[in-house]
C-alpha cells in the first residue's frame, strides 16, 4: 500500500486547507482514502413534504413559490426565502449565498431539496439544505441527489462538501488507490472484495449493503495485518537471543525488602513471572495487567532492579507528561536507596540539559530512564539495553508501537495495562505474549463509592463538593471532549473552560484549576502540582488526568456526560480518587433521561471488578454503528469492532499464519 507521492499529492489544496486536513491527521491521498464516513444519509429516494420530520435528514422536490432574495445589511451576502410545494403541503427554505447564486431560482421551477428540517413556528423549514434545479417534466434524481452520501468527521475550515469531494475524487481515480495487500486466492476463499473496491464500497456504494461488504473487508484487512506481524514476530523472536539477567535477582530482593510497604502475594506472583522470564535466553514478551491502584509500579520496578543488577540497563515509556513525571518521582524514591540510578527524558528540555543526558545514558551512568515516547527519537542510544518497559500500553499509538518494537529487538519487553482485555481478545490480538495479572489492590485502598445522578442536581452537587473541599479533599472534574470525531487535535477547551467558570461563580473562595490536552507538558505539570499540594482545590479537566496519576487528597471525581465514555474509561479515571485512607467518591453525571435505567451506568454503581467491567464493556457495545468512532480505547482499532468480528479475526489469523509457514496447519493450531 504505497501512497503515490506522499508529500506532493495533497499539493495545490492551499496552505489554509493543507493544516485543516493535517489536523485531522490527513497528510496523504491513502490517509483521504482510510478517513472513514460517520454516517450516510441516503439520498435515493424522495419523501413527500407532509411526512417529513423535524431534525430527520431526507430528500423532497417540490416547486418554488413566493421567492423573495433579499441582501444581508452590510455584507456580500444574499438571502433567499421561499416556500416549497408538493401536491399536499408545503415547507420553508432559506439559502444564503452571493447574489449570482441564485440567478436561475424562480418562481414555478421544480427543485430537489435534501437537509434536515427545523421546526419553525407551526411548520417546518429547511435551512441551507443542499438543492438541485429539476429539468422540466423530469422526475428523475439530480446529479447528487442520486447516491448514498457518505458524511465525514470535519475540522473548523474544512467544509464538508469540500472534503467529500476531495475524498470522492481520489476514489474515482483509479491510479491513486492502493495495491491489494492481500493475496487474490485469500479474499476468493473468504468471499471478501477487493480492497480497491471496499474504499469505492465505503466512500460511493451504490446501495447500502455495499458499505457492509466494504467494512468487513477493511476489517479483516486491519486484522489479517495484525496477525502477519504477529506470526513475524514470533519467528523472530525464536531466532533471537536476550540478555540473561539472571544474577541481577540479588539487586531485585534488595529492592523489594528495602520498600516500605509488603508486596501483595499477587504482587509477589507477577514479580515471580517477570524475573523468570529475564532469566531466561529469549527475550520476554508479556503483559502485566492490574486493576487501577493494584501496584503494577512496584513490580515494574522490581524488574527494573533486576536488570540494574545484572549491569543492564532499563527504558519505561509512559503515555503522557504527567503519568512520565509520576513514574519518575516513584523510581527514584525507591531505586536510589538501593543506589540504582534513574532520569527522566522530557520532551520540553533544553537542548543542553537533553544532550549532557543522552551522554550519560550512552556511557551507561543511568540505570533506568522514563520518558515519553520522546524516547522513541533516533539519538536516544544506550550502553546496553535490557529491558523496555511499556506503561499503559494500550494508549500508544500504532505507529509508536511499530517503533518500539523495532527499538526493543532482542530486549526484554514487560507491558503493563490497566485496562484489562478479555483473554481471547488479547491473544488474538497480542499474539504471542504472555500475560500475568495482579488481582486486586493493596490492602489500603477502599472501593470508590459510585453514584449516577441526573443533570438536574448539579446545584446540590456543588454544595456537596464544597463541603468536601472544605474539609481538606480534592476534586477531579471530568469534562467530556466535544467533537469527539477529530481526534486529538481539535479543541478540547470549551468544555473545561465552561465548567470550570460555572463552578467559581457557584463555589466561591475555593481555586479551580483548569487542565486540558493541548496544554503545554510544564503547564500540565504545575496544575497537577497545585492540585497535589492542596493550593488548588478542584480540578477541572478532560481525560488527560485518566492514566495513572495518583493524588493522594483526592477523594471526590465527578464525570461530566458519563454515558460518552466507555465503562473501562470510566472505572479507570474513578480510580484516581480514594487512595489515601477514605474510600473515594465518584459521581456519574448524565443527561435528565432515563438515568434509572441506563444499566451500563448500572454497572459502574454494582462492581468495582476491572476485569469484569472490561468483559461487560464489550458485551454490551455489540455490533455498533458501521464506522463509529471507537472512543473506548481498548484497542488501538480503526475498523474492527469486537465482538462484531470475532469470526474475522479467526479468519485472519488462519490466512496468516497459512502464508506464514505455507504447507503446515500453523494458523489452526
Ligand atoms: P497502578 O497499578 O495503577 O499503576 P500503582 O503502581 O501506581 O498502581 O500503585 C498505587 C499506589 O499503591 C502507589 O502509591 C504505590 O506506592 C502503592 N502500593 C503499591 N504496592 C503496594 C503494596 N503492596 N502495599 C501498599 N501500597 C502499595
Ligand atoms: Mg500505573
Amino acid at each position: 500500500m504505497k501512497p503515490q507521492d506522499p508529500l506532493n499529492k495533497l499539493d495545490g489544496v492551499g496552505p489554509g486547507r493543507e493544516s485543516a486536513l493535517a489536523g485531522l491527521g490527513l497528510y496523504t491521498v491513502e490517509d483521504l482514502l482510510f478517513h472513514m464516513p460517520t454516517r450516510y444519509e441516503d439520498r435515493r429516494r424522495a419523501v413527500p413534504i407532509a411526512d417529513l420530520v423535524p431534525d430527520e435528514s431526507a430528500v423532497v422536490f417540490g416547486t418554488v413559490r413566493s421567492l423573495s432574495v433579499r441582501r444581508a445589511a452590510g455584507r456580500n451576502l444574499h438571502i433567499a426565502t421561499f416556500e416549497v410545494e408538493d401536491d399536499f403541503s408545503a415547507v420553508s427554505v432559506v439559502l444564503f449565498g452571493g447574489f449570482r447564486s441564485f440567478y436561475s431560482l424562480k418562481d414555478g421551477v421544480r427543485i430537489a431539496l435534501c437537509g434536515r428540517p427545523d421546526v419553525k413556528g407551526a411548520s417546518l423549514e429547511f435551512q441551507s439544505p443542499d438543492y438541485a434545479l429539476l429539468k422540466r417534466g423530469s422526475s428523475e434524481m439530480p446529479p447528487g441527489f442520486d447516491r448514498i452520501l457518505p458524511i465525514y468527521p470535519t475540522v473548523k475550515g474544512l467544509p464538508r462538501r469540500w472534503l467529500a469531494n476531495l475524498i470522492f475524487s481520489c476514489v474515482t481515480s483509479p491510479d491513486l488507490l492502493p495495491e491489494d495487500p492481500i493475496p487474490e486466492d485469500i479474499l476468493a476463499r473468504r468471499g471478501l472484495v477487493s480492497l480497491r473496491d471496499a474504499l469505492r464500497g465505503v466512500h460511493a456504494p451504490d446501495v447500502p449493503e455495499d458499505v457492509r461488504r466494504s467494512m468487513a473487508r477493511l476489517a479483516y484487512g486491519e486484522l489479517y495485518e495484525i496477525q502477519k506481524k504477529i506470526f513475524a514476530a514470533r519467528a523472530a523472536r525464536e531466532r533471537t537471543s536476550a540478555l540473561q539477567l539472571a544474577h541481577g535477582a540479588d539487586m531485585a530482593e534488595r529492592f523489594e525488602r528495602s520498600l516500605p510497604f509488603e508486596l501483595t502475594e499477587s504482587q509477589r506472583r507477577a514479580i515471580g513471572e517477570i524475573c523468570r522470564d529475564m532469566a531466561g535466553c529469549r527475550p520476554m514478551s508479556r503483559l502485566l495487567h492490574g486493576d487501577v491502584g493494584s501496584g503494577k509500579t512496584a513490580a515494574a520496578l522490581s524488574a527494573a532492579a533486576m536488570c540494574a543488577g545484572a549491569g543492564a540497563q532499563t527504558a519505561i515509556l509512559v503515555p503522557t507528561t504527567v503519568l512520565s513525571a509520576q513514574f519518575f518521582s516513584e523510581a527514584s524514591k525507591y531505586l536510589a536507596p538501593v543506589g540504582i540510578a534513574c532520569s527522566e527524558l522530557r520532551g520540553g528540555m533544553g537542548a543542553r540539559e537533553r544532550k549532557d543526558l543522552l551522554l550519560r545514558l550512552a556511557d551507561g551512568k543511568i540505570d533506568v530512564i522514563v520518558g515519553t515516547h520522546a524516547m522513541l527519537e533516533d539519538d536516544v542510544v544506550f550502553k546496553s539495553l535490557g529491558l523496555v518497559v511499556i506503561d499503559e500500553q494500550h494508549r500508544f499509538g500504532v505507529r509508536q508501537r511499530e517503533r518500539i518494537a523495532g527499538r526493543s529487538e532482542g530486549v526484554h519487553v514487560l507491558m503493563m495495562s490497566a485496562t484489562p482485555i478479555p483473554r481471547t481478545l488479547c491473544m488474538a490480538l497480542y499474539g504471542d505474549v504472555d500475560t500475568s495479572e495482579i488481582r486486586g489492590g493493596p490492602s489500603c485502598r477502599k472501593p470508590v463509592v459510585t453514584k449516577v445522578l441526573s443533570d438536574n442536581y448539579v446545584g446540590d452537587l456543588y454544595k456537596f463538593i464544597a463541603s468536601r473541599v472544605q474539609a481538606g479533599c480534592g476534586c477531579y472534574w471530568v469534562c467530556p471532549l466535544i467533537g469527539g470525531d477529530c481526534g486529538q487535535e481539535c479543541d478540547d477547551r470549551s468544555s473545561v473552560l465552561s465548567r470550570a467558570s460555572d463552578i467559581e461563580k457557584n463555589i466561591p473562595g475555593v481555586k479551580v484549576e483548569r487542565m486540558y490536552g493541548s496544554m503545554k507538558p510544564d503547564e500540565k505539570r504545575s496544575v497537577m502540582e497545585r492540585f497535589s499540594s492542596g493550593e488548588s482545590g478542584i480540578l477541572v479537566s478532560t481525560t488527560v488526568i485518566e492514566v495513572g496519576v495518583d493524588v493522594e487528597r483526592a477523594g471526590v471525581m465527578v464525570i461530566e456526560s458519563a454515558s460518552s465514555f466507555g465503562l473501562s474509561q470510566l472505572h479507570q479515571l474513578r480510580g484516581r480518587v480514594g487512595r489515601g485512607s477514605r474510600a473515594g467518591v465518584c459521581i456519574l453525571l448524565d443527561g435528565a433521561r432515563n438515568i434509572k435505567n441506563s444499566p451500563r451506568l448500572r454497572i459502574m454503581t454494582d462492581t468495582c471488578d476491572g476485569f469484569l467491567i472490561a468483559e461487560e464493556d464489550l458485551r454490551l457495545r455489540g455490533a455498533g454503528d458501521v464506522a463509529g468512532t471507537r472512543q473506548h480505547g481498548l484497542l488501538n482499532l480503526r475498523f474492527a469492532d469486537f465482538p462484531r468480528d470475532s469470526a474475522l479475526l479467526e479468519a485472519a489469523r488462519e490466512d496468516a499464519g497459512a502464508q506464514a509457514a505455507p504447507g503446515t496447519a500453523a494458523g489452526r493450531s
